[in-house]
Parts: C-alpha cells; sequence; structure tokens
C-alpha cells in the first residue's frame, strides 16, 4: 500500500481542512463555541464503506473538544423508497461503527409541521408559488448551464391563490405530480439549483413514520438545511456534488426565520475500486439475486464488511487513512484490506486449518500414539499463551504444500525432503500413493522424535506447513471471497453500458470439504482467527454446532506468489 498523503498528515498530527475550518472556528467564539456535526442517512437502502467515512468523520469531530455533540438524524423525506428496516439496520451499523448519538436521534419527518410553515411564510412574502406545470414542463423551462431558464406561466400567481392552492394541496385535494411549490428565486441565475427548485410534491403515499397524515412531502434541499438549523447543527457536513447547492442551503436559511444559522462544508466522497457505492445499484444486486442480500461478504455495505470478519476498529483506521480532501478520487481496496489485516494481526487468535487436505502417514508413529502439541494463540501478544493441538498417526496437509516434482525454490513438501509440522516434529516424506487416474491421494512420511522445539542436527529445514490430526479434526464450509467485479471502476468510462455485465463470476468460492483442529468446535458465528498460513476467517452467522461455516476476511500476504511472479 502507498501511504496517502493523508496518512502523513495525520501522523504528523495535521488535521485536514474541515477540522481546520472548525478550529478556527472555535477560537473565533462562532456558535458560541459550540460544534454540532450530525450523519443523515436517507433510509432507504443499508449503510455502505463510504457512509462509514462520513460517520467517521462527523463523529470523530464531535469527540475532538469540548462543547460538541453528534446527531444521527434520518432523512426521512421521500417515502416512496424508505422503510423501516433500513431505519433499524442503519442504528445498528451505526453503532456497530463505534458512534454514539445519545438523546440526539432525529428525523427529518418530526419536522414537517415546521417545513410547512415557513413554506407557507416564504408564500407570505412573495418567495414561493404554487406550479401547476408538469414535471416535464417545469425541466424544459430550466434551461441549461447556457441557457437561462423560462419563468414559468404561474410564477406570478397572487399570494392569496398561492396560499389557497398550498393548502388544498396538503389537504390531498389533487393528485400526485399535478402541482408543485417552487421557491421564487432566479430562473436566470447561472447556478441551475437557483432556478426556482421545487420545494415540494404531492405524494399520496404512506410514511413510515407519519403514516398517512401527509401527502405532500418536502424536497431535499429545502428540508436539510431548516433540519440542520432547527438542531443547532453547526458544521454540516456533506459531500462534493452539494457544492453547488450550498447557494440554495443558504438562500433558505437566510431567507427563514430559522432558530440557528447553520454552514455547509463539502468533501470529496469516498469511491472504493472494484465495487460500486450507490445504494440504488447496490440494491439492485440484491433485488436481482446477484447477491445474497445487503450483508452479503462481498458487498461494501458495513453489513457486508461485519458479516466478512471487518472489525470497527480495521474500518475506522481506514477511514483515517484515507484522509478528507475536496479532491474525487479511486482508493484501492487493497487499502481497507491492509487496514483489517493490519488490526486482526494484532487481536485475531491463530489456529490451524486445512482447507484442501491430504492425508500424511506417519509411519513410523505408534498407531494408537497420541501427544498434545503447545501452539502459540499469538505472536503479536504474549498474554494470548498457548493451547494444546493433538497430533497423531494421521495428519492432514494443505494439499498444495506438496508438490511431486518441485521447482527451485519449493521449500514445502515433496519425495525426500523434509518440512517442520509447526508447533511439532519435522518429517520427511518416503512415499506418494495414487489413484488409477494418478492422483496423488496420501502421502507416507516418517517423523524425527529428537525435532520437537529444536532443530535436527545437520540438516536445514526451510519450512514449517500447518497440519490437523485426522482423527480430531472437525468439518467446515469455508467461503473464500474476491473482488466483486472484474474491474476496478465497473461503472467507468471503458465499463460497458451496463456495470452488473463486470460482475466478476469467480468472487466466491466454497470449500467443503475443509478440516480444522480440535478447538475450532464450538466457534461461534462472529469470532474471527488467523488460519495459519491462509489468512483471516470469521465464523459466519448461518454457521452451526456440527455445521461449521467460515467467511475469508481476507488472506494473508503469499510470499509463494511472489516467488512465483519472480
Ligand atoms: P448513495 O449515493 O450511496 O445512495 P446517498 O448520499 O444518497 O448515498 P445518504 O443516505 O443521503 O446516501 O447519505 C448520508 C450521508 O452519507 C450524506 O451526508 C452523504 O454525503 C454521505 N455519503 C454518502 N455516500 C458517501 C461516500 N461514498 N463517501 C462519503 N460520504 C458519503
Ligand atoms: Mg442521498
Amino acid at each position: 500500500m502507498k501511504p496517502a498523503e493523508n496518512e502523513e498528515d495525520s501522523r504528523k498530527g495535521r488535521a485536514d481542512f474541515i477540522r481546520e475550518i472548525i478550529a478556527a472556528d472555535v477560537a473565533a467564539g462562532k456558535n458560541g463555541g459550540q460544534v454540532v456535526t450530525r450523519f443523515p442517512p436517507e433510509p432507504n437502502g443499508y449503510l455502505h464503506i463510504g457512509h462509514a467515512k462520513s460517520i467517521c468523520l462527523n463523529y470523530g469531530i464531535s469527540q475532538e473538544g469540548e462543547n460538541r455533540r453528534f446527531h444521527l438524524r434520518f432523512d426521512d423525506t421521500n417515502p416512496s423508497k424508505e422503510e423501516t428496516e433500513y431505519v433499524d439496520s442503519i442504528m445498528e451499523d451505526v453503532r456497530w461503527l463505534g458512534a454514539e448519538w445519545g438523546e440526539n436521534l432525529f428525523y427529518a419527518s418530526d419536522y414537517f409541521e415546521q417545513l410547512y410553515a415557513w413554506a407557507v411564510e416564504l408564500i407570505r412574502a412573495g418567495k414561493a408559488y404554487v406550479d401547476d406545470s408538469t414535471p416535464d414542463e417545469i425541466r424544459e423551462g430550466r434551461g441549461t448551464l447556457t441557457e437561462p431558464g423560462m419563468a414559468s406561466p404561474f410564477r406570478d400567481r397572487s399570494v392569496e391563490e398561492n396560499l389557497e392552492l398550498f393548502a388544498r394541496m396538503r389537504a390531498g385535494e389533487f393528485p400526485d405530480g399535478a402541482r408543485v411549490l417552487r421557491a421564487k428565486i432566479d430562473m436566470a441565475s447561472p447556478n441551475l439549483n437557483l432556478r426556482d427548485p421545487v420545494m415540494y410534491r404531492i405524494m399520496h403515499k404512506e410514511h413510515h413514520r407519519t403514516g398517512n397524515a401527509w401527502c405532500l412531502y418536502p424536497n431535499y434541499d429545502y428540508a436539510h438545511g431548516q433540519s440542520d438549523a432547527i438542531e443547532g447543527i453547526t458544521h454540516s457536513i456533506c459531500t462534493l456534488e452539494f457544492e453547488n447547492h450550498r447557494p440554495l442551503y443558504d438562500w433558505f436559511v437566510e431567507n427563514l426565520p430559522v432558530p440557528s444559522r447553520p454552514h455547509q462544508y463539502e468533501f470529496a466522497r469516498l469511491n472504493l475500486s472494484y465495487t460500486v457505492m450507490s445504494k440504488r445499484k447496490l440494491l439492485e444486486l440484491v433485488k436481482g439475486g446477484l447477491v445474497s442480500g445487503w450483508d452479503d461478504p462481498r458487498m461494501p455495505t458495513v453489513c457486508g464488511l461485519r458479516r466478512r470478519g471487518f472489525t470497527p476498529e480495521s474500518i475506522r483506521n481506514f477511514c483515517k487513512t484515507i484522509g478528507v480532501t475536496k479532491f474525487n478520487g479511486l482508493t484501492d481496496v487493497a487499502v481497507l484490506e491492509y487496514s483489517v489485516r493490519e488490526h486482526l494481526n494484532r487481536v485475531a487468535p491463530r489456529v490451524m486449518a486445512v482447507l484442501r487436505p491430504l492425508k500424511v502417514v506417519i509411519e513410523n508413529y505408534p498407531e494408537d500414539g497420541e501427544e498434545e502439541m503447545r501452539a502459540v494463540n499469538n505472536p503479536e501478544d504474549p498474554e494470548a499463551g498457548t493451547r494444546p493441538v493433538p497430533l497423531s498417526r494421521e495428519i492432514l496437509i494443505e494439499a498444495d504444500d506438496f508438490l511431486e516434482d518441485p521447482p527451485k525454490g519449493f521449500y514445502r513438501l515433496s519425495p525426500g525432503t523434509e518440512v517442520r509440522l509447526r508447533y511439532s516434529y519435522c518429517i520427511t516424506c518416503t512415499g506418494v500413493e495414487k489413484d488409477a487416474e494418478g492422483n496423488v491421494v496420501a502421502l507416507r512420511a516418517t517423523y524425527d522424535p529428537e525435532t520437537l522445539g529444536k532443530n535436527p542436527e545437520g540438516r536445514k529445514v526451510k519450512a514449517a506447513i500447518h497440519w490437523v490430526s485426522a482423527r480430531h479434526a472437525v468439518d467446515a464450509e469455508i467461503r473464500l471471497y474476491d473482488r466483486l467485479f472484474t474491474l476496478p471502476e465497473p461503472e467507468g468510462k471503458d465499463a460497458g453500458p451496463d456495470y452488473k455485465a463486470n460482475l466478476n463470476p469467480a468472487s466466491l468460492e466454497v470449500v467443503a470439504g475443509a478440516k480444522l483442529e480440535a478447538s475450532l468446535v464450538a466457534a461461534v458465528p462472529g469470532e474471527r482467527f488467523q488460519f495459519e498460513r491462509l489468512g483471516y476467517f470469521c465464523v459466519d452467522k448461518d454457521s452451526a454446532p456440527g455445521a461449521l461455516l467460515f467467511n475469508r476476511t481476507v488472506a494473508l500476504k503469499d510470499s509463494w506468489a511472489k516467488v512465483a511472479e519472480r
């Protein structure tokens, strides 16, 4: 991983530009020295790693000084796509990431009455009007970047008529799309967002919280800033796409008697390679059965990453590493993988597991013999201690730790060579058993009883391989994940018209006959381990005693792959 400039910044204790602005505001005594941030998800899908970036930024800032507060606000202004299922999952994910909102849980829908009252005030002030144009007419009338917009024929309605029509819109007298309320700003503004933006639309649709109380719903641009102002948000942080909405954000706040004066700041959204990040597309993958659900471990969702075995710490560290800037870029998913590998290396207990077993019969080991070897639980953590691992005459090793005809530089097992069994003796391969087709089905070996905990005299053993005792091993199914898409930018300009055509057909590989060391018999969902020499694995939520199921979170770096490359 190439360390980003931001990582260097944070190591040197340099703040990002938003934290610099906040520090200056606090120093200048703005907002009475208070800093209030919020995370404002729309409950129309599950959170993804991009949202995690926003959560870490907003919550992180709230923890970095006195008089600071963090709000969780559901931006639930569009009942057509929003559901309670999403509200619940978002709360679970935000909490899991470590952000705490305490008492400060809010819903934009709680402000519907106030927002309506303020809209009436704008009408009274001649700054909003009811437009009967069709959505197409409104779009056409808005003009382009090079042409000014055209005033709607309804722009100069009287205040009285506007008030009456707006009240009737609320009362449910008109069908969906018949009329909208627009702010009366400037049809010739170079900023299209100021060309009389729509504030309210008619939608006869039940809302997950307000039920059928409303058939009139505010647009994001109108609801958002006013919600910020109601809650006393001081720094309203959003992604760069909203930069040219800021003049509109400011216009509403300046033209309404709101109780506080929030300011909007924009940062670059996170884009990650080999995945898509919009909730709409993620929903499409779920609905289309292209993944097993929102929490499919290949998904960039927070619940998918959790099921995959990511830790909250690793996601927070990732967010710290990528930093906060104003430049849109593409972050290599390897940076995310690095962060979880780095964390699990410190905390995950080591165990031995064999994904594709090859039997080895240790011929000079007693038939019914059994010994307890001592395996180190975590070399990074001296406190973690050791555990017993049983050895017997028949063991299983990883099939690819044996090559009958090894190339130069291959130090693992092959006929006549000696390797160490991790935490145990050295063995020498003395024979190869094959089936009728010539496939290797078992190996014969001898062990040297003098090599427990010490090197054999006069012989150099260059590799230590993992193993399990055949008699003691427990069965498991292991799911190996690869990138969800074959292209770093599945929606990029070279990616073709349908990003779904770029799904990686090999993103999931199910390994059915894995054998694990006996201590894993009682592993429970959510537990994470390092399978020695293979990677980090996590017990899946569908795992059960007797039917163990593991997900590979991330592989260890494979030194052999590098050798082979060279
Ligand atoms: P999507 O485009 O994925 O559907 P969204 O912006 O519509 O996301 P919201 O629920 O409106 O989703 O987002 C909540 C907050 O998360 C917003 O403040 C938004 O700016 C932020 N956010 C969304 N996506 C990203 C991202 N990729 N990187 C950083 N912040 C993001
Ligand atoms: Mg949105």
